[in-house]
């Protein structure tokens, strides 16, 4: 069936009338006055003998709060429709737990399996803050459903970039994770309009040198490919698709590592080739994640015993702010207050492997009785709510 005769026009949900009652929707679930208070005296905030410090910029971005607007108002505009939602709007469980109370349904963003079998063009459905990857929404289009679309306008910056790049024949060379639903959207868009386009997912510095290497002449054609599988855009030739290169990042990769990422990928072109004309770059990693990671460093400058983290376990820039303040003190990444167990336990995540563990809070118990600087932050995800919850968590435990 052609397309343009089942898409439905966008509907504009963000309605006055409707915003009105969203915004007390939202004040309601993800608030803080305590949050609020803290801001406007200046970060800081004594409990007993506890002192906090809050970085000057945390908790959700402007992207995320838009997506949630946008759900909760398609909830209020479609009260009668079926509402389903492809994978999480952003990565936070709270937030997602309450757009599953208000009755909207998750559809798997891995693969359009035979679970997309049972929607209907009645049906309306959500793209997340992270957006889709094209066969989605061509398969959401065909369908003739009503999309309500949350993709974050930064994210759509990279999909723009690097589809300039598919079509002047230069290879995107994406740095983020390719298992991460923004990448995989960012992608299915570096194929560009003919679906020719190549890609690179390049996660780590350790895949940027297996990169340059290659790119310099040294790589192994077998091992690179196995590196790379499932990184890498269908048939991709490293002998051929590395000729001319172009950099993305993911939005919320650490900005640090993304420079050196771009610095060893252009040196590697200019010693293969003598000058960096092969070489593209464009910074895609956006205002917010760059304000937190500025603003936790910032923070960081502060003699604090401890520092909190809070967020979800799968949000990216999260665990870039626990991968940069757990260089300079002992850091705890949790998802809410109650993954502080006492005064001496907390079920932190573990960004290395990956996993939940109990950590003894050594820096708290030694400071029992005395006072304690604690740092926190959040991710850009997490709303105030969860970060009040965490404050208040510790400061009665050290009653
Ligand atoms: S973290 Fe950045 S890309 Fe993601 S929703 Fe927020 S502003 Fe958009």
């Amino acid at each position: 069936m052609n397309q343009d005769s089942t898409r439905k026009a966008r509907v504009n949900v963000r309605r006055a009338e409707v915003m009105e009652q969203v915004e007390k929707e939202i004040q309601q679930h993800y608030q803080s006055e305590l949050i609020s208070h803290i801001r406007s005296a200046g970060n800081v905030y004594n409990l007993g003998h506890t002192e906090f410090f809050l970085a000057r910029e945390f908790g959700f971005c402007n992207g995320v709060r838009r997506a949630i607007d946008i759900a909760y108002a398609a909830r209020r505009v479609f009260p009668d429709r079926r509402i389903f939602l492809i994978g999480d709007i952003i990565h936070n469980p709270e937030v997602n737990r309450q757009l599953e109370e208000m009755g909207i349904r998750k559809l798997p963003w891995k693969q359009l399996d035979s679970s997309y079998d049972r929607v209907a063009p009645d049906d309306v459905v959500i793209i997340p803050a992270f957006g889709v990857p094209t066969p989605f929404m061509d398969a959401l289009e065909e369908k003739g459903v009503q999309i309500v679309d949350t993709t974050c306008g930064d994210v759509m910056k990279v999909w723009k970039r690097v589809k300039n790049y598919a079509a002047m024949g230069i290879t995107s060379i994406i740095h983020g994770k390719a298992t991460h639903e923004e990448t995989s959207a960012t992608a299915s868009r570096a194929l560009g309009e003919r679906g020719r386009g190549k890609y690179l997912v390049v996660y780590d510095l350790e895949d940027a040198r297996i990169l340059c290497d290659y790119i310099m002449g040294r790589g192994d054609r077998e091992a690179f490919l196995k590196r790379f599988e499932g990184c890498c855009s269908p048939g991709f030739d490293p002998d051929r698709d590395l000729e001319e290169v172009g950099i993305a990042n993911q939005t919320t990769m650490l900005k640090t590592e993304t420079q050196t990422l771009q610095k060893m990928v252009k040196d590697a072109i200019v010693q293969r080739d003598g000058d960096d004309d092969n070489f593209y770059v464009f910074d895609t990693i956006c205002g917010a994640t760059q304000d937190r990671q500025d603003a936790l460093y910032e923070l960081l400058k502060n003699p604090l015993d401890v520092m909190f983290v809070v967020g979800g376990y799968n949000s990216s820039n999260t665990t870039h702010l626990v991968d940069i303040a757990r260089e300079h003190v002992p850091t705890y990444f949790i998802e809410s207050a109650e993954c502080i167990k006492s005064i001496q336990y907390v079920d932190a995540f573990d960004t290395k492997t990956r996993e939940v563990r109990r950590m003894t809070t050594e820096p708290v118990v030694q400071n029992l009785g005395k006072s304690l600087k604690v740092g926190i932050t959040a991710g850009a995800s997490c709303p105030a709510n969860l970060i009040e919850a965490t404050i208040l968590r510790i400061a009665d435990l050290r009653k």
